[in-house]
């Protein structure tokens, strides 16, 4: 597998160097600069084959020689470690879950994945590797548990001081071991400024090996396309086209659909599902891209005004706006329309939907309303017990509540452990240079 910048297509690395570097100095994203097709037996038996087996399908086919088949497999069976099952509601819609891994977000795929890929693609004789990662919630809680006692590795998060949710702070501070957690008194742009500022460094990087766990990171894009397979399995075949809907932020997962469809996955259409964050449906609509700085609302992990992996889903469509709206319709939803979700989906169907997921639901049903010839999954990108305050008003008098599942409730019995900082980065300095 060889890579090429978005912004160069001249500028080719390899995987490990792609994994490594993260982003190419030109600013553009690193892109496969091949995705070949699977084949239509393959496809047709989907059904036969396991998780693991199809991801091994699909990495094998993007990887290539670049890393020898039972070393992949190996990999593989160490990162797709839990299901993603679609929950079918009616013959319109069904829910794909991808919250069954240890941070109960999809984002434990591609962090579990890099982990594995980055261990693997080190060198015995390299420096141990420190990873830096800034985080307002849900990538932080990933990432700790994806890299947990991973040998050779260790990880630095840094996160505004009582500004993540009391669940996902106990899982950024409660593994120990390999993962430190450094409590910032800043906001979440200090925290990632202070990463910034750490990668330039020469001191830092004298002494380390220093490398980013962020979300344009081509290891976390990878195995991202396999759950989409692994949700179109278990879709009957009944005539309808199959459409994904993915509630989106930095839209790493919607691109991962597209290289799905791209290596003949055949779904229908994506849809770009936002909050008030919706520079990709204005896109969609009228052909101009215009970021714009980020608004909060309550599907807070999906507040992006300026999303990165624009460039990547051009890419893909050779930037021409004809193309791409063949493939993705675009959707935005405000806090008001995802509160009335949530109880819509809790009165149709019992169940019990996070306020991302909802924003996903109110794109379908626009969606189906349009196009009702249709089948549409929602990518569940997280479970609820991780928004119980954003969900509380919706359940409020409800008969049904939110199951906190039993990883999430040991947390909460766990010690704390972090390193408070002033938001100054030379005592992050001199904490890393003093390890
Ligand atoms: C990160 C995240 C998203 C957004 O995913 P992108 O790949 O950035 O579009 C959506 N929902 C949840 C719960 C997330 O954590």
């Amino acid at each position: 597998m060889k890579l090429y910048s978005t912004n160069d297509k001249s500028n080719i690395v390899s995987l490990k160097e792609a994994v490594f570097k993260s982003l190419p100095k030109d600013r553009g994203l690193y892109m496969p600069t091949e995705i070949p097709k699977l084949s239509d037996g393959f496809i047709k038996n989907l059904p036969k084959y396991s998780f693991q087996a199809i991801a091994f399908e699909v990495a094998k086919t993007l990887i290539g020689s670049s890393i020898p088949e039972e070393d992949l497999y190996a990999i593989i069976e160490n990162s797709i470690t839990f299901p993603a099952p679609v929950v079918h509601l009616d013959k319109h819609i069904s829910i794909l879950e991808l919250f069954h891994g240890p941070s109960l977000a999809f984002k434990d795929f591609g962090a579990r994945f890099m982990a594995q890929l980055m261990s693997y693609l080190r060198n015995e004789k390299d420096k141990k590797l420190t990873i830096l990662v800034a985080t307002s919630g849900d990538t932080g809680g990933a990432v700790a548990a994806g890299f947990h006692k991973t040998k050779g590795v260790e990880v630095i998060i840094l996160y505004p001081s009582g500004r993540v949710s009391g669940l996902q702070e106990k899982q950024l501070t409660t593994l120990g071991e390999n993962i430190t957690a450094i409590e910032v008194k800043g906001t979440f742009d200090d925290c990632q400024a202070m990463v910034k500022t750490a990668f330039l460094d020469q001191d830092l990087n004298d002494k380390f090996d220093l490398s980013s766990a962020n979300s344009i990171n081509i290891a976390r894009l990878i195995p991202q396309s396999f759950y989409y397979f692994e949700g179109y399995k278990q879709l009957p075949d009944d005539g309808l086209n199959t459409v994904f809907c993915i509630p989106s932020g930095n839209f790493g997962n919607l691109t991962a659909g597209l290289i799905a469809k791209k290596m003949g996955l055949p779904v229908h259409q994506f849809i770009a599902a936002t909050n008030i964050n919706d520079a990709v449906p204005q896109y969609l609509a009228s052909g101009i891209f215009t970021p714009h700085p980020s608004y909060e609302t309550i599907s807070n992990a999906m507040d992006v005004g300026s999303p990165s992996n624009f460039q990547r889903m051009m890419d893909i469509y050779c930037s021409t706006w004809n193309s791409i709206i063949k493939d993705v319709w675009g959707y935005k939803c405000d806090d008001e329309s995802t509160q009335k979700h949530i109880i819509k989906m809790l009165e149709n169907y019992n169940y019990i939907i996070d306020p991302h997921g909802a924003v996903g639901y109110a794109a379908a049903i626009a969606y189906l309303e349009k196009k009702p010839n249709s089948k549409v999954s929602i990518l569940e990108t997280a479970h609820p017990a991780k928004f119980t305050d954003a969900m509380k008003d919706a359940l409020a008098g409800k008969t049904k509540q939110i199951d906190i599942p039993e990883r999430l409730a040991i947390l909460i019995e766990k010690p704390k452990k972090s390193i408070i900082i002033e938001n100054n980065y030379d005592f992050f300095k001199e904490f890393l240079l003093a390890r």
